[in-house]
């Protein structure tokens, strides 16, 4: 037989570890803005075009390269970053693969121009699709410039798969958040399609985070710090009323590299226990240091994934320095946060006279205390009964107007409610009766025996139609309010209740002025309190962000499911007859009614004869 094996030519192999290294466009970015940092810049500037399809360069005044470096920097495996496989376990720079440059190139129009300090002369390079163009000798000031265009060029199905411009600048957002908060000593300019995103100075951590994230930000800040043998924690952690419905502001760095750790994020979300409400995600922004030799970085082609030597210890010390900020934090509060009481209002009440907070903190909360998150739950779900009440009334507003709640029993169900209740004929003597089962499941009987209702999913169902058909019909119920609503909103959140705008605009959001990071808004949806406005709007942004690349996806269906996700009622609120007796008739008055927005199944029945057999 004749051999049949043969090397690939380099093109290719370059072309299938692109695959690996270059995803979309925030991946060039992230990559080149590394190489920036590890070539010592303290100028870096980033300007994309179209979501980066069309144009990524990045501009740094760092070290340069000499013409033969510039060259060689385009092969795969060039890197002057490590020599043999140990320098693998001192690593003190990002870049350390050598397959960056020669990926980008095999799949873009790419140009460099790079001069080092020590020479007067610097060197363009132009490579097409791994291709060299042309090598010329330039002036130039100090330092490296590279431009990719018409990424994917020769890959058109990669191209097409790549989601819309602004979802891309979204994710080169992204990138550039987690580049800047890893390094604030380095000033960072970030330009798209001519005007600027952001302009960072350089400046310390603290600073960065608000510059990135708005004046807002400061306030919430509790600051973090521990010096063991194991790891070096700085940074800082939101205050627990700060916590968001979304995940939002999650930073963890090892090294100045942002990283992915549900495990460390479990042993944060451990120390806010009892703090915050179990579906609330706390920010935070932390920097990790460990011995290069203690972690593997190598286990993830895109480098967010560690390995960490011994993972235990660092969950237990992160979570006890974490905990201990919280605990000074609200054992003395006098000493940080003892200032103007306008600044120490959450930023969705501003302006606004003072009203039910969202998040209820126990301020005598001791986290080394056991039994005080018993306490914390105790005072929190009277909070929430109360909020589910006000939710229940929401949805019955929603569907048949001015119900009235009293009258909610004698409803005549005209739908498949009457297929299946039993006793509907004489309501006032045979009226159905309901009731809650752990505060989660509500129970009816019906002519062939029990249902079982899941009461988040039904009102999510209930919510989500509704909605959808506000959308949709743009049948839009708006309510003006009295004092315009002031909440602060960063760049990119700006950015993305851009390109919702009109579908809320449908729903019944009115914009007033933007000025800066704030924003007014004159009038909400009928179905939104205004205290639950900010929440709303914050937790839209969230889901619009994480929204999956090549689903197929409305912006429609998002916000409808989004809105009736965070208004519907939850597991754990206490639901009075009357609201249990409505829910049912809502839901029947449903399009769909056997499955929630988010396709799980809302109810079931148990037929009286298997009751009957459990007798046998
Ligand atoms: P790695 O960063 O893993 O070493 P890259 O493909 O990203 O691999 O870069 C290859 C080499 O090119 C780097 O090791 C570095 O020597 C050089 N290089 C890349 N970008 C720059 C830059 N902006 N300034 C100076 N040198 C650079
Ligand atoms: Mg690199």
């Amino acid at each position: 037989m004749a051999d049949i094996i043969h090397l690939l030519p380099d093109h290719v192999a370059n072309q299938i570890a692109a695959g690996e290294v270059v995803q979309r466009p925030a991946s060039v970015v992230k990559e080149l803005l590394e190489n920036a940092i590890d070539a010592e810049a303290s100028t870096v500037k980033l300007i994309v075009k179209d979501g980066g399809k069309t144009l990524i360069q990045v501009v740094d005044n760092g070290t340069g390269m000499s013409p033969t470096d510039a060259r060689l920097s385009f092969e795969r495996h060039a890197t002057s970053k490590i020599r043999n496989a140990e320098d693998l376990f001192s690593l003190h720079t990002k870049g350390f693969r050598g397959e960056a440059l020669a990926s980008i190139a095999a799949i873009a129009h790419v140009e460099m121009q790079t001069r080092p300090a020590s020479s007067i002369v610097g060197s363009l390079i132009k490579i097409e699709g791994s291709s060299l163009i042309s090598q010329e000798v330039t002036a130039g000031v100090q330092g490296t410039s590279i431009a990719v265009k018409h990424l994917f060029f020769n890959i058109p199905a990669r191209r097409n798969f790549l989601k819309s411009n602004q979802v891309e600048l979204r994710h080169i957002t992204d990138e550039f958040h987690r580049i800047a908060l890893a390094h604030p000593s380095v000033s960072l300019h970030f330009y798209s399609n001519g005007s600027e995103i952001a302009h960072l100075p350089a400046s310390n951590f603290r600073k960065r985070i608000v510059h990135l994230f708005g004046g807002k930000t400061n306030d919430k800040l509790v600051p973090v710090h521990e010096d063991t043998q194991v790891v070096k924690i700085e940074g800082f952690i939101c205050r627990p009323e700060y916590s968001k419905k979304s995940r939002g502001e999650q930073f963890f760095f090892v090294n100045n590299r942002f990283i992915r750790s549900p495990y460390l994020y479990h042993a944060v979300l451990n120390a806010y226990e009892g703090l915050i409400r179990a579906d609330h995600f706390p920010g935070y922004f932390l920097h990790l240091e460990v011995p290069p030799a203690s972690i593997d970085i190598n286990i993830h082609p895109s480098k967010t994934e560690i390995k960490f030597d011994d993972e235990q210890t660092l969950y237990a010390i992160l979570r006890s320095t974490i905990k201990h900020s919280l605990g000074q934090f609200s054992v003395s509060p006098v000493i940080d946060f003892d200032q103007d009481p306008l600044l120490n209002t959450p930023y969705a009440f501003r302006n606004r006279d003072a009203s039910q907070p969202q998040v209820a903190v126990d301020a005598g909360f001791n986290p080394f205390k056991s039994g005080a998150a018993d306490a914390y739950t105790a005072s929190v779900s009277k909070k929430r009964q109360q909020h589910a009440l006000e939710h229940m009334y929401l949805g019955l507003q929603s569907l048949g107007g001015d119900r009235d709640l009293s009258a909610a029993g004698n409803v005549e169900p005209e739908t498949m409610a009457s297929s299946i209740f039993e006793g509907q004929a004489e309501p006032e003597e045979n009226m159905v009766t309901t009731f809650q089962l752990g505060r989660k499941f509500i129970l009816t009987t019906i002519k062939s025996g029990i249902l079982v209702l899941h009461q988040a999913r039904a009102h999510q169902r209930v919510l989500y139609e509704k909605f959808l058909r506000i959308i949709t019909v743009r049948e839009t119920i708006s309510q003006q309010l009295l004092f315009p609503l002031k909440l602060s909103f960063s760049k990119t959140e700006m950015n993305i209740l851009e390109e919702l705008k009109d579908n809320l605009t449908s729903l019944g959001f009115i914009f007033g002025k933007r000025e800066d990071e704030w924003l007014s808004i004159t009038g909400l949806p009928a179905l939104i309190p205004e205290v639950e406005a900010g929440i709303v709007l914050d937790r839209l942004i969230s889901e619009y962000q994480q929204e999956v690349p090549g689903a197929s996806f409305s912006q429609s269906d998002l916000l409808a499911k989004t809105l009736a996700k965070t208004l519907a009622i939850k597991t754990g609120d206490l639901l009075e007859t009357t609201s249990q007796m409505a829910l049912l008739n809502d839901l029947f008055a449903c399009k769909e009614t056997e499955l929630s927005p988010f396709n799980k199944p809302i109810y079931i029945t148990i037929p009286e004869g298997d009751i009957a057999k459990k007798f046998n």
